[in-house]
């Protein structure tokens, strides 16, 4: 309160919260709401509150980060989050549902109803560079990447940290201000995707930053400024460096970004790809498995961008189908009985990625089921396609056939067939179904001694029902 009384006195740059948390060297510049054209009901209702009660508890409090960038490029926040002067403790003591989360830097997570605001105390960055541009920061590995970042700083060190000038803007929703320490409002106006600092830097503090060019600039469709992109080439080798969790929750943000395709066609291009999904370079090099993933992966832009559900399980199988097959095919040519050789490869290629990638295992069932279910779809005669459509994971696995007969793996035939079964009536069912030779029970009492030679498209599915 005195604060805000002082404020009201001094003008608002009594309350820039780097009078209490640290020295700040430059002031901002402010942008009006005359200028940038943001009014305050384009804030989520619980991103307001949590703001206008951190200012009328005497702190500052701006909405920062993509929400900020968004609003400006004329799109629709996906979440609001909020940065302060005061400490976790300070914001946790204010609101009443909140809690403090994270040990290593610690955030304050703000409920109302069912929404969170994110809260955060303004950060400091690495204490400097040298003239060759290295990094200073006592916590870096050798490569220059920062392992701790955990020091309370002032809002303009809070800006500098960040990765990109459009990404370091603060909005005042009370003021309906915009804070701009770093050209990030001219940025946004010419599209330009610019990182804050040296750009060789500040890959090396964090390579990931790497990734989130190329997403960003696909999904905001910013020029990347030439600086910006140049060393990336050069430095892609520093991802290998990364903790895999981290590269797997940027991968897929990017995957899940609506512009998959055209950021892995980037990644490519950018020699970003080696390491991230192992061997997809090979698999795109066939060009049955780029036909395949590219269709995955505009399948998949197309739902985010029509919001529907996608299920990234489904996505990582997609991916991953070609591997499986190609294992698959070696283990047969090597011997092994079809279903047996499937799920072996199967294994293989999980144990590889779950490594490389980090895939968490929470996904492995859910791939291992599409990809089990693939031979099944030729068995059209008997129970087994009606026992087929029971499946729970059915629609999937269809989708993912669909998938392999667009991409020209299988034939179009069995894709219409499937189709047309799922919407026949009963009797029409039963007239569409494909005649078996011969019950399997009794072709096996007559016992067939010549070993069948292995077909992909025509393997015993009702073995494929149980796998071990
Ligand atoms: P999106 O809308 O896709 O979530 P975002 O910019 O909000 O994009 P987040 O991962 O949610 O991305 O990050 C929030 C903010 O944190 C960013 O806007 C940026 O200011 C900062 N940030 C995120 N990752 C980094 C990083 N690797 N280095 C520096 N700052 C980062
Ligand atoms: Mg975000």
């Amino acid at each position: 309160m005195i604060r805000q009384l002082l404020d009201r006195v001094f003008g608002r740059n009594s309350s820039t919260p780097a009078s209490a948390k640290g020295v700040s060297s430059s002031s901002p510049r402010i942008i009006t709401r005359e200028q940038h054209g943001i009014a305050r009901d384009h804030i989520h209702p619980c991103a307001l509150k949590v703001t206008s009660g951190l200012q009328e508890a005497g702190y500052a409090a701006f909405i920062v980060g993509g929400a900020a960038r968004d609003l400006l490029l004329g799109l629709e926040p996906k979440d609001f989050d909020v940065a302060t002067d005061a400490t976790p403790e300070e914001v946790r003591s204010i609101f009443r549902r909140s809690r403090i989360i994270g040990r290593r830097f610690q955030l304050v997570h703000v409920m109302c109803g069912a929404e969170t605001v994110e809260v955060s105390t303004f950060r400091g960055g690495p204490s400097g560079s040298d003239e060759n541009g290295n990094s200073l920061h006592a916590h870096a590995d050798e490569h220059g990447r920062l392992l701790r970042d955990n020091v309370f700083g002032s809002q303009e060190e809070d800006a500098k940290r960040r990765d990109f000038t459009v990404n370091a803007l603060f909005f005042d929703p009370v003021r309906e201000e915009l804070w701009d320490y770093l050209n990030g409002y001219e940025d946004i106006k010419v599209r330009h995707l610019r990182i804050i600092g040296d750009p060789v830097r500040r890959y090396r503090e964090d390579p990931v930053r790497m990734l989130r060019v190329v997403r960003l600039a696909a999904k905001l469709d910013l020029q990347i400024d030439r600086d910006t992109a140049a060393p990336i080439g050069d430095l892609a080798p520093l991802l290998r460096n990364v903790p895999p969790s981290r590269l797997f929750e940027e991968m897929l943000k990017l995957l899940l970004s609506g512009h998959a395709l055209s950021c892995v066609v980037d990644l490519r291009t950018r020699g970003l790809h080696h390491g991230l999904l192992p061997m997809l370079d090979v698999i795109l090099e066939q060009p049955l498995g780029e036909r395949f993933i590219t269709l995955a992966l505009k399948n998949t832009d197309e739902r985010v961008r029509q919001e529907k559900p996608v299920s990234p399980g489904f996505l990582f199988a997609a991916l991953l189908w070609h591997e499986v097959l190609a294992t698959w095919n070696a283990r047969q040519s090597a011997g092994e009985k079809p279903i047996h050789a499937l799920h072996q490869a199967m294994n293989d290629v999980l144990a590889v990625q779950n490594e490389n990638l980090a895939i968490p295992r929470r996904y492995d069932a859910i791939m291992k089921e599409i990809w089990a279910i693939q031979p099944r779809f030729t068995g059209r005669s008997g129970r087994r396609p009606f026992r087929l459509l029971e499946h729970p994971r059915f629609r999937a696995a269809y989708d993912f056939m669909l998938l392999r007969c667009q991409s020209g793996e299988i034939d179009m035939e069995l894709g219409k067939w499937w189709e047309a079964f799922q919407h026949a009536t009963a009797g029409e069912r039963e007239a569409m179904l494909l005649k078996d030779d011969m019950p399997r029970k009794r072709r096996r009492s007559r016992g067939r001694k010549k070993s069948v030679p292995v077909d992909t498209a025509a393997i015993d599915d009702t073995a494929a029902e149980a796998p071990e």
